[in-house]
């Protein structure tokens, strides 16, 4: 007899195919449908990341399971259903979205996100907290990327499950994708277990920007060798692939890879005008800071090196000067 954790799963799984089969078959999955090919998701796409339609009734999937024998008491707990406060029924929480299913490390659908197809709010819904998802683990393609990165060495950390897809498509089969939530500890341990070096690629918004520095920040301290691909015109990945082309984003983005260091060069010269005396201070300083946190001789000489060649300033001050924020900070 299966326990309710299995149930919930197979619930899931069933859920799966059912919205797989409403996108894919259904003439009420065909505007949903229609959006997908529209934003350049191919059929096969679709189908390997499984992708679906809920319908916009009260309690369809709700019914649809309450008839294989499933509860509406476990479907809730599953967060598949929401009980009603006023007459104590329950109805679908997934209604007229697109459905993405999203996999343990196991590959078992733990969870859903549902976009929405006309800019209702909120874009993405995700299942709530439950016995088997828990978002600050979870990391969306994971189950697929993992084979991939025992060869290949490396994940690509992407800010939204939909880039995974298009980068998928691209050929860029190693990207993973946290659920909307900033990288936690958690996610980074589960990388550890593969792979000790991670690409991210977050949006190139400021959200996205700010959000790669506290991921770099978390990986680095965790030991992890990590580069960051910055796109241009805050574009994301799935846009900037969309322009440009699988082989650009390839080449001159995941190719084109910033050290850390690199990437708080440009960082904080973010809303800066390094013509202005103060400006250019407060930068230098910056630079300054972030150098004297590098435990390795050499790199702190380059990039000290770096610093005195760009602002025509004498090396030894420069060297001096970190010193002294070296020992400040101690
Ligand atoms: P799309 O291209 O479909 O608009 P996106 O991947 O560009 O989506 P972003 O707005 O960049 O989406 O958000 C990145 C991630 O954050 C999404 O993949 C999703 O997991 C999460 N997210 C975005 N909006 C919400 C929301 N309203 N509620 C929960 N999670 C969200
Ligand atoms: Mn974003
Ligand atoms: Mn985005
Ligand atoms: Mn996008």
């Amino acid at each position: 007899i299966p326990n309710d954790f299995e149930k919930m799963l197979s619930a899931h799984e069933l859920l799966t195919k059912f919205y797989h089969h409403l996108l894919i078959n259904t003439k009420e999955g065909q505007e949903a449908l229609e959006y997908l090919f529209t934003r350049g998701f191919t059929k096969e796409l679709i189908e390997k990341f499984e992708i679906g339609w809920s319908l916009p009734h009260w309690d369809f999937a709700t019914r649809f399971l309450q008839k294989r024998g499933f509860s509406a008491q476990l479907m809730e707990k599953a967060g598949l259903s929401i009980r009603s406060e006023k007459d104590e029924g329950y109805f679908d929480r997934f209604r007229g979205r697109i459905m993405f299913p999203l996999h343990d490390s196991k590959g078992k659908v733990v969870a859903f996100s549902a976009r929405s197809l006309n800019n209702e709010q909120p874009k993405y819904l995700n299942s709530p907290e439950t016995p088997l998802f828990n978002k600050s683990e979870l990391l969306y393609n994971f189950h697929r990327a993992r084979p991939l990165v025992r060869k290949d060495q490396q994940f690509i950390l992407l800010e939204g499950f939909a880039d995974v897809i298009t980068a998928d498509q691209a050929g860029v089969h190693n990207a993973i994708a946290t659920m909307g939530t900033s990288l936690t500890d958690r996610h980074v341990q589960a990388i550890k277990r593969v792979t000790d070096q991670v690409i991210i690629c977050y949006d190139g918004d400021s959200a996205g920007i700010q959000a790669s520095f506290r991921a770099a920040t978390l990986l680095s301290e965790q030991g992890l060798k990590l580069r960051i691909a910055a796109l241009p015109d805050k574009l994301d990945p799935d846009d900037y692939i969309k322009l440009n082309g699988a082989e650009k984003f390839k080449n001159e983005i995941i190719g084109a890879s910033l050290t850390f260091m690199a990437f708080k060069m440009l960082y904080y010269r973010q809303n800066k005008n390094l013509q202005d005396e103060g400006d250019k201070l407060q930068y230098i300083e910056e630079i300054l800071v972030e150098i004297s946190k590098l435990r390795n001789a050499v790199e702190r000489d380059h990039y000290l090196r770096l610093l005195a060649d760009e602002f025509s300033l004498s090396l030894e001050a420069l060297k001096f000067e970190q010193k002294q924020i070296y020992f400040a900070e101690k």
